[in-house]
């Protein structure tokens, strides 16, 4: 990493970008409050520092080992102070401040009424953004795999209502990619594009969904180390996208016997990554948990351990559900999960 003196100008900075270059490797300028910092994006070992020291207008070059530096704190501190939190825009809501965002809607568009019904209710419930799978990634290849499997047509209708039902509700809308050939016609319609937690590790899909210039809500996958989630969300932010909306999703179950739920929900991991990078942090206890009865302690919990914000699967017909019945809550006990988790946020004091 470069580090450039505050009084450094534009003509210095790119003639370090211009050296970066050079050595085959990108530059990741960043302009922060009280200085401008430049990373080194690729195999930092053939660079030498010591040249790039003696450059005009560089006050440090450093050389950053963690394999997460373009969204670590240990690397925005130097330019943006230790106290950087990013806030990010998505449609008119911003992700990151003290306000939890809400996000839901049912696990899979199932038609357009079922959409725009379940859009009015989370509007009314307070939530800010409305969820629904177009192309669900599913375990078994027998299952409902979301409208968008039908066929392109299908797919692009059931984006338009997204957008449509957005609109109309005042909602930012998102959904997810599962695969490259996907990312256009999904970018077309959404404000925000998910990678689900199979894909956290698909290198190709994160530098397409990167290039978007979207906000990318990113799930860690259920049995991914905090490092490794960090480290594979640092490919979207390597393409100079660093919107990314990062999501604790729950973990493997570990022991013998019945699973009590669907996954095991690591608190922890939120302030855990918190500290580690300067980029939102938000949770889904329904995936998590897998259990409607469940949603709303767990949400509370979320909340009270610092997430900015949750995703909540919510459909008006639970029981009727063509994916994830048993985990989705209605619009009412959505209200009741963002009332409670208003109350919690603040009476806790997380960061
Ligand atoms: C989803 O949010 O629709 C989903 C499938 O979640 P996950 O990727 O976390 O399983
Ligand atoms: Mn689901």
């Amino acid at each position: 990493m470069i580090i450039m003196k505050t009084e450094a100008t534009e003509k210095e900075i790119a003639n370090v970008v211009k050296e970066i270059k050079k050595y085959g490797l990108k530059a990741d300028v960043s302009r922060g409050e009280f200085r401008t910092g430049i990373g080194l994006v690729g195999d930092e070992r053939k660079v030498p520092f010591s040249h790039f020291a003696l450059l005009p207008g560089v006050k440090e070059a450093v050389m950053v080992e963690t394999p997460y530096k373009l969204i670590s704190r240990e690397y925005s501190k130097f330019f943006n102070g230790e106290a950087d939190y990013r806030v990010i825009r998505v449609g008119n809501v911003s992700i990151g401040t003290d306000e939890p965002v809400f996000i839901a809607g049912p696990c899979a568009v199932e038609g357009k009424r079922q959409l725009f019904k379940v859009a009015e209710g989370i509007k009314k419930a307070g939530a800010h953004m409305l969820r629904g799978g177009v192309f669900k990634p599913r375990s078994s290849v027998h299952a409902f795999q979301g409208l968008g499997s039908i066929g392109l047509d299908e797919a692009e209708e059931a984006l338009s209502w997204l957008r449509e039902a957005g609109d109309k509700y005042e909602l930012a809308v998102i959904t997810e990619v599962r695969g490259e050939t996907q990312v256009d016609m999904v970018a077309k319609y959404v404000d925000m594009i998910q990678i689900g937690t199979r894909n956290m590790y698909d290198q190709d899909l994160l530098t397409e969904v990167a290039r978007r210039n979207k906000p990318v809500l990113f799930k860690r996958h259920f049995g991914a180390g905090i490092d490794e989630f960090l480290s594979f969300a640092e490919y979207i932010a390597a393409e100079g996208n660093k919107d990314i909306i990062l999501c604790e999703r729950g973990m493997l179950p570990v022991g013998k016997g019945k699973s009590y739920t669907r996954y095991t929900f690591d608190l922890a991991a939120i302030p855990a990554i918190q500290k580690e990078t300067y980029l939102p942090v938000i949770a889904d206890p329904s995936h998590a948990t897998g259990r409607r009865d469940l949603i709303f302690n767990m949400s509370c919990a979320a909340i009270a351990a610092g997430a900015s914000g949750l995703m909540i699967e919510t459909h008006c017909n639970p029981a009727e559900a063509l994916v994830d019945g048993q985990q989705m809550i209605t619009p009412d006990e959505l209200k009741e999960v963002i009332d409670a988790c208003r109350r919690v946020r603040r009476s806790v004091v997380s960061r």
